[in-house]
């Protein structure tokens, strides 16, 4: 096991079993439906049982369930094994499909007929309905259910040879009807659906339901320990059912665990399909979908969610996590690797008025402030510069140390400037400033130990790059959209803000999906889709942890 993963209550019951000898090797699954893209939710149950195998030496399936015919999407299938590689995990030769199971699954139907343990019925859908009862009323036996074995058998074979049309027969178990557990009052095995399956073609025009062909699948593949979610836990008296009488060699053991829900956002597949087809986003991988295509468009490392998910724990407890514990993961991997750069969002435009007008001098900016053998790169300071627009206010609280009229600021690696004059739009929008600077602050090699207060970032007029930025907010208002009455009424409209921004030269041509430190704003990375030849297209992975406060106090201990 590895050092660094807490033995949560799964691996607890895991280890003991090994311990215990009841199992020599362990075999987990991920069995995801191929009718969307894995989200963040599902990132847990991957690194979980991926997890798992990976620890123990054991074996673990990428088995997909393809039991609903005609609902999933080869492109879905490769986006999933595409993402669970992307996220670290390898199931090297074990790719499965429920589907490979089908002859198998249609055997063990079989055999609980001949057992009694099934039944062909002959009520349609509504009918089956209204004999299944309340949560308070015991429902009532189909006039089908005691069918002799040989008239189901023949019922059952005649259904797979297509005799059938759609809904004229069902195959039930035989269980008890008057289960509290409504799971347990004989559900349907098998359904008629005259509909070609994407792998299987027109072979079968009957079709295994979710639950049989599942504790059947993981059976068949040696699966030791099947772990779901807890919308599954009042199914496993009938997983343990299926296995009790059909007793098969490998007997697997479900465990449920809790969902992982993320604030301020949604993990179910098909809630994130009517966001896509509304134009709430623009497509599966786009940068606010929680994801894991949007996540690494947007520019989250694989490690930081796999981290996020070793922090979340593996609990019985429901949960909502804060998007700022996913973030803090993706700031802590980018932190310490990725190199600074400036670049400013919302320009405004500096002019020193007493520097010379040609002349351009190449100040050494710091690649990582913490680690000096990423070395440094030129940055052209002149005459024109751009800075960020709120790092300038006219009517300036005495504790706003960035610039204001009179007021001196420091530009990182660069001069000690002082505001002196204030251009606005006939509006009274400030357009321009006027300022000087002072040739002996020069940073690193200046002769004068004059200090101020603030630092801030700037790009040089004639040598910025245009790029297009795009900053991205959470995608809904409130911290659980799933308790509003209509998720869709709460969709943060101001998700997405595109700003017209300048880079400093270094980011000329950024290699896409390489994530940079935009000093004093945040985490960012060049998409990896959208491309424009004349400006680059821009992500904002994610804002810096501190506020504003905490580097208005960074900024005053240094001379940038
Ligand atoms: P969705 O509601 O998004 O369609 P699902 O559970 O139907 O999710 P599957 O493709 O069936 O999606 O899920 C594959 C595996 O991932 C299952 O074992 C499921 O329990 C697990 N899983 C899905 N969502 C989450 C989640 N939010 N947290 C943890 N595990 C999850
Ligand atoms: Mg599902």
């Amino acid at each position: 096991m590895s050092e660094t993963t807490p033995r949560d209550f799964i691996r607890q019951i895991i280890y003991d079993d090994l311990e215990s000898g009841k199992h020599d090797e362990i075999v987990t699954r991920f069995p995801p439906e191929p009718n969307g893209y894995l989200h963040v939710g599902h990132v847990m149950s991957i690194c979980l049982n991926f997890g798992i195998g990976r620890e123990t030496n054991g074996r673990t399936f990428l088995r997909f369930d393809d039991t609903n015919p005609g609902k999933q999407k080869a492109e879905y299938v490769r986006a999933i094994e595409r993402d669970v590689h992307w996220l670290g995990f390898d199931w090297e030769d074990r790719m499965t499909h429920a589907s490979d199971y089908f002859d198998q699954i249609y055997e063990s139907a079989e055999k609980l007929i001949e057992m009694g343990a099934a039944y062909v019925d002959d009520l349609n859908a509504d009918e089956i309905r209204a004999h299944r009862g309340t949560l308070t009323e015991p429902g009532s036996n189909s006039p089908h259910r005691d069918r002799p074995v040989e008239e189901n058998l023949e019922l059952f074979r005649r259904m797979r040879a297509g005799d059938f049309a759609d809904g004229e027969h069902v195959l039930r178990a035989k269980i008890d009807m008057a289960s509290p557990n409504m799971n347990l009052r004989d559900p349907a095995l098998y359904r008629i659906r005259h509909i070609d399956h994407q792998r299987t073609g027109d072979k079968w025009c009957i079709y295994p339901m979710y639950d049989f062909a599942h504790t059947m699948s993981d059976a068949f593949e040696g699966t030791t320990h099947s772990l779901c979610t807890l919308e599954f836990e009042d199914h496993r008296p009938l997983y343990n059912w299926f296995l009790d009488q059909l007793q098969p060699p490998n007997r697997p053991r479900q465990i449920e665990f809790s969902r992982l829900n993320l604030a301020y956002t949604i993990t179910s597949k098909r809630k994130l399909s009517d966001l896509i087809e509304r134009s709430v986003v623009t497509g599966w991988d786009d940068p606010r979908m929680p994801t894991i295509a949007g996540m690494r468009r947007r520019g989250y490392p694989a490690a930081a969610l796999r981290e996020f998910v070793k922090r979340g724990g593996v609990t019985k407890k429901d949960k909502l996590i804060e998007m700022g514990v996913l973030e803090n993961c993706v700031r802590e991997e980018l932190g310490h690797s990725v190199q600074r750069r400036m670049a400013v969002l919302r320009p405004l435009k500096v002019v020193l008025t007493n520097y010379p007008e040609d002349q351009v001098e190449m100040m050494a900016g710091l690649n990582h402030p913490n680690r000096p053998e990423l070395g440094t790169r030129d940055v052209p300071f002149s005459r024109e510069l751009w800075i960020e627009q709120d790092d300038f206010l006219e009517d300036a609280p005495r504790k706003f140390f960035r610039l204001k009229p009179g007021g001196e600021v420091r530009l990182r690696f660069g001069y000690i400037i002082r505001c002196e004059e204030v251009i606005k739009d006939s509006s009274g929008v400030v357009v321009e400033l006027r300022c000087t600077y002072d040739p002996d602050t020069r940073s690193g090699t200046g002769t004068s130990d004059r200090k101020v207060k603030g630092t801030i970032h700037w790009v040089s007029v004639g040598h910025a790059i245009p790029a297009t930025v795009r900053l991205y907010d959470r995608l809904f208002t409130v911290p659980d959209p799933n308790s509003a009455d209509d998720f869709m009424e709460v969709v943060n409209p101001e998700s997405l803000e595109t700003v017209k921004a300048m880079l400093e030269p270094a980011l000329a041509e950024p290699e896409p999906g390489r994530a940079v430190q935009f000093e004093r704003l945040g985490y960012f990375c060049a998409d990896t889709k959208d491309r424009d030849p004349n400006a680059p297209v821009i992500n904002r992975i994610v804002t810096l942890r501190d506020s504003w406060a905490k580097i208005e106090k960074q900024a005053m201990s240094g001379r940038g």
